[in-house]
């Protein structure tokens, strides 16, 4: 809990959250991104590779082998920065939630209005009749022939409602997050170093009175910040936290 933090919160009447992969690291999701020793031991490609639209087309079967076991993730809880976030849009200062994580936790802990630009692994829809399927689904093809999770009304395959890499984000979503962000008082950006598409573009849209930027590493923003915060994001937002600053 920070003192300057609070102040601007107690003052808000439209903050926006915008997050990423940071937000959801303190639940125990890993970055995918952050690549490791693993993937080279285990998988032949980069995950922006098996993460991309040609590769889901020409490897459907690796696609989704890797897809289940580096982004469905098992027993995430919501932490502390999205139980406060639901709770701030409950008083009526939080009016969205903008997020490049696709693993639901914001609306597990309760918040509603949340655009989630890269989409959600909990949403996956058959490529043919469009009949929506749950995650368990995909999982559940785990070694059922070639493990590709295929429809049970027509056969078409099931794909998870997830921006892979070459495809394009969904037009409604950006213009529901753009919106937010234009009428927003205050926005924080928690979480990203704001090196993915389309993050940083989005914060041209902010007109508001106080940037707030919560990030362990220097982000593009913190020269436009007018509170910056080098803390965990968890602590940071979590009321019953000691009071810092
Ligand atoms: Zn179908």
């Amino acid at each position: 809990m920070v003192r300057a933090l609070e102040e601007i919160l107690a003052q808000t009447k439209n903050m926006v959250f915008f997050g990423g992969a940071g937000v959801s690291t303190e639940s125990g999701i890993p970055d995918f991104r952050s690549v490791d020793g693993l993937y080279h031991q285990k998988f032949k490609y980069p995950p922006e590779t098996m993460l991309s639209h040609s590769f889901y087309e020409r490897h459907t079967a690796e696609f989704f082998d890797f897809y289940r076991q580096k982004l469905i993730v098992h027993g995430a809880k919501p932490n502390a920065a999205h139980l406060r976030l639901a709770a701030l849009e409950r008083e009526g200062k939080c009016k969205a939630v903008v997020t490049q994580n696709i693993d639901g936790l914001h609306q597990a802990a309760g918040s509603k209005t949340v655009y989630e630009l890269h989409g959600s692994t909990l949403r996956n829809f058959c490529t043919r009749c469009g009949k929506f399927f749950p995650v368990s689904y995909i999982e559940d093809a785990a070694g059922v022939g070639d493990g590709v999770p295929r429809c049970d009304a027509c056969g078409g395959i099931v794909k998870p409602d997830v921006v892979l890499y070459e495809e394009g984000l969904d037009e409604q979503t950006m213009e529901n997050a753009v919106n937010a962000i234009r009428r927003a008082d205050t926005l924080i950006v928690g979480g990203t170093s704001l090196a993915v598409y389309p993050a940083a573009g989005l914060l041209r849209y902010f007109r508001g009175e106080n940037l707030v930027v919560i990030n362990k590493q220097p982000t593009s923003a913190d020269a436009m910040a007018n509170l910056l915060i080098h803390e965990p994001i968890g602590r940071t937002l979590d009321p019953t936290d000691p009071v810092e600053g």
